[in-house]
């Protein structure tokens, strides 16, 4: 598995869950170092730009992600 190429930016890997250490760890394994194509964050990206991934959106939220990116 290959790394997330928006480790860099990505608001999630860089600033979210600074109080659950043990849950970020987890996510970044799984998803931002691993899976990151199953990403709701990186599909959102993906399809309609960076600038349309809110800032709350999960990684495992992949239902939010379908609404988001099918507009519903
Ligand atoms: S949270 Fe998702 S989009 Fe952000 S770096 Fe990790 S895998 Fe990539």
């Amino acid at each position: 598995m290959a790394d997330c190429d928006r480790l860099a930016t990505c608001l999630f890997f860089n600033d979210r869950l600074e109080n659950m250490p043990a849950v970020a760890a987890l996510l970044r394994t799984q998803y931002c170092h691993g899976d990151f194509r199953a990403c709701a964050r990186f599909r959102v990206a993906a399809k309609l730009g960076s600038t349309n991934v809110p800032e709350t959106l999960f990684p495992q939220d992949s239902t939010t992600a379908d609404h988001i990116v099918a507009g519903t």
